[in-house]
């Protein structure tokens, strides 16, 4: 339950849910197919494809779930070591060490707020050493497997320079693209980049399977590897249990599946809707010299998945005043998330020089985005 001080708030972002997902939902239910696989799942793939333009689409049962398989099919185990940025959501590291691999941290860029192609290309320079085609750390001993950026707040990342460079050290990308569905750089949808992608449909999602996730790709063998990983490694048979590997039961359910069909159906509107929201709060900060509105880079469409604005001092009274006042007049703001590299799993991972993160981090506040504010 929901105390009377929370319920009034308005929040950062609620789903929307009409009679289209009820009446989608309730079909799900009404033929029987609720776990995974069913018409519904194949339906939410097909239209993900349509959205993305992506060849290839793996339903899963949320983006962690999808990036950590990913990570595991693209060969990245134990020992291991990945690319990641120091400012996103914990998911993004977790997917790493459930691999038994570990994260290692790299600064983030100012105008995007995602991972720095200069501090990539630096920290891969002077670390690695390259060994029979393979990428290794010289400090850590390890191998380097992979680089996943993120499109933060549905800001498409400086993506085409990320995965030049991590080419040019053999390193394969996987965009973590769980908050810019709907989110292009030049024409070309987030995800669509690197080897492959990862969408989230959590709840607090532009659009809501209630939890689900997904992989995009061009690989159409690594899809079918996916597909085959995330429902137990079954091997296609009428009637017999026969599996080939360990696998995992992480493919989306049917009943999600048709929560999601609905819900993409409605993104068209839900992206005209936040555009607008985004140009109010643009007007709005025009000129105010505490905080400048985040606007979407140069060459990209954002989503505008959460609006946030950056607070011209990087004293964290500030911050603390303002959050302490919005929350006080009604309104839920929240700040980024505070450094992975800071969390107690993750302080001893390698890391480059991390200050521009940590300056964002400091001075980022999350604007209520959700679909009930309506400009
Ligand atoms: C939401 C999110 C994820 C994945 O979340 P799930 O809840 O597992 O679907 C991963 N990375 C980022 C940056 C996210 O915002």
């Amino acid at each position: 339950m929901l105390g009377p001080a929370t319920e009034s708030l308005l929040p950062l972002h609620e789903p929307e849910i009409t009679e289209v997902e009820r009446a989608t939902v309730d079909e799900s239910l009404r033929s029987g197919w609720v776990s995974a696989n069913g018409p519904f799942v194949t339906q939410f793939e097909n239209q993900l494809r349509n959205i993305t333009g992506a060849p290839h689409v793996v339903a899963m049962a949320s983006g962690t779930a999808a990036l950590h398989l990913a990570l595991h099919a693209l060969g990245v185990g134990p020992g291991d070591e990945v690319i990641v940025p120091a400012l996103s959501f914990v998911a993004t590291a977790n997917a790493v060490s459930h691999c038994l691999a570990t994260p290692h941290f790299v600064d983030s860029e100012p105008e995007t707020f995602g991972l720095n192609p200069f501090a990539l290309h630096k920290q891969l320079k002077s670390v690695t050493i390259s060994r029979d085609g393979v990428t290794l750390n010289r400090q850590t001993g390890a191998t380097i497997k992979a680089v996943v950026p993120m499109h933060a707040f549905g800001h498409p990342c400086r993506i085409r320079e990320i995965v030049d460079i991590a080419n040019e050290f053999g390193l394969p990308v996987i965009e973590d693209a769980a908050e810019s569905l709907g989110s292009t750089t030049n024409n070309c949808h987030t995800g669509n980049f690197g080897h492959a992608g990862m969408l989230s449909f959590n709840g607090n999602k532009i659009a809501t399977t209630g939890n689900g996730g997904a992989i995009i790709t061009n690989d159409e063998d690594f899809a079918q590897r996916l597909r085959h990983l995330s429902t137990t490694a079954k091997l296609p048979h009428r009637w017999l249990y026969q599996h080939d590997e360990v696998g995992w039961n992480y493919r989306l359910p049917n009943l999600n599946a048709a929560l999601g069909c609905a819900q993409l159906k409605r993104l068209p509107d839900f992206l005209a809707r936040k555009r607008r929201l985004a140009f109010r709060y643009q007007q709005a900060f025009l000129g105010n010299d505490v905080a400048t509105f985040t606007k979407e880079p140069g060459n990209a469409q954002s989503n505008y998945w959460l609006n946030t604005i950056r607070l011209s001092s990087g004293d964290m009274t500030v911050r603390e005043a303002v959050l302490e006042a919005t929350h006080h007049a009604g309104y839920l703001c929240r700040p980024a998330w505070g450094l992975l590299s800071q969390l107690p799993m993750y302080q001893s991972c390698p890391q480059g020089d991390l200050s521009t993160a940590l300056q964002i981090e400091r001075t980022l506040i999350c604007l209520p985005s959700g679909p009930r504010l309506e400009p």
